[in-house]
């Protein structure tokens, strides 16, 4: 169903949008990659995707946290494919100060990556979707767009704002065959979260494996990091046929995080 498609996957060098534009290759879409890295690598895993799904894929260096930049990226998917069908707002940073000395670069920084450039795609992408009368949106959100943790204010204020906009959009298109759906993941094992863990190790002063259980996963109940490859499954099932009457909605994929 949806061999033939094209997908933007924004954050898509590394981790979970990764994980998200093989799945969707994999399945027959083309899809534009974008995100920071060694573009030797980048360049390498671009071809190594295209070869293997046979579908067209590209790489664009925009930066997610300029709006005009993300409006010319999604025209860019445009012309090369023809249209973009599915768009999955991934790109996405971290940074952990307490609100009262959280630096003010960091916060923009981060409203910018997460929330305005989710807002600046979507605005870019749905013209082509009204015509088409088909399209898939994702917002890669997560368990912090449900509840919040201390130190994490600017985060969890974009991925609260990133809900918010799912649902407001969903209902602006609720009448046409396009859906816009919110993943809210737990804690997944991508470079993001690696580093997190490195950066508790120091704080706490304990092994890697004790900060993993007792600091990281202390809120989520099944104490074991999801795999990305899940949540490009869950990813896969909204672009679907089968999810065509779940929008606005915000799912959690999160071991138990949110039930408490
Ligand atoms: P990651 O660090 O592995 O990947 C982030 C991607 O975003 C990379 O490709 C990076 O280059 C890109 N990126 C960062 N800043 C950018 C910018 N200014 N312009 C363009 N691209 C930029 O992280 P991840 O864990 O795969 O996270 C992906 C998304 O999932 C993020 O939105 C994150 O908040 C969310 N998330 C992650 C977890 C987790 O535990 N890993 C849990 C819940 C939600």
């Amino acid at each position: 169903m949806l061999k033939g498609k094209s997908a933007i996957v924004t954050g898509s060098t590394s981790g979970i949008g990764l994980g998200i534009a093989t799945a969707l290759a994999g399945q027959g879409v083309s899809v534009m990659l974008s995100g920071f890295g060694d573009q030797a690598e980048i360049e390498k895993t671009r071809g190594r995707l295209a070869a293997e799904a046979g579908v067209k894929v590209l790489y664009d260096n925009a930066d997610m946290a300029d709006g005009a930049a993300v409006a010319a990226h999604v025209k860019k998917a445009e012309d090369a494919f023809g249209g973009v069908d599915i768009l999955v707002n991934n790109a996405g940073i971290q940074f952990v100060s307490a609100v009262d000395e959280f630096p003010e670069a960091k916060w923009h920084a981060i409203q910018n990556i997460i929330l305005n450039s989710s807002f600046h795609a979507i605005k870019a992408a749905l013209p082509g979707m009204k015509r088409k009368n088909w399209g898939r949106i994702i917002n890669l959100v997560s368990a912090h767009g449900l509840v919040a943790s201390p130190f994490k204010s600017a985060y969890v204020s974009a991925k609260h704002g990133q809900i918010g906009l799912t649902k407001s959009v969903a209902l602006e298109v609720a009448e046409t065959e396009i859906t816009v759906n919110a993943i809210c993941p737990g804690y997944v094992r991508t470079p993001l979260v690696e580093g997190q863990i490195d950066d508790q190790a120091k704080a706490h002063n304990l092994p890697r494996d004790r900060v993993i259980r007792e600091v990281i996963l202390a809120s989520q109940p099944n104490k074991r990091f999801i795999e990305v490859e899940e949540v490009a499954a869950l990813a896969l099932f909204l672009c679907g046929e089968m999810a065509k009457s779940i929008t606005g909605t915000a799912i959690a994929i999160d071991g138990g995080w949110t039930a408490r």
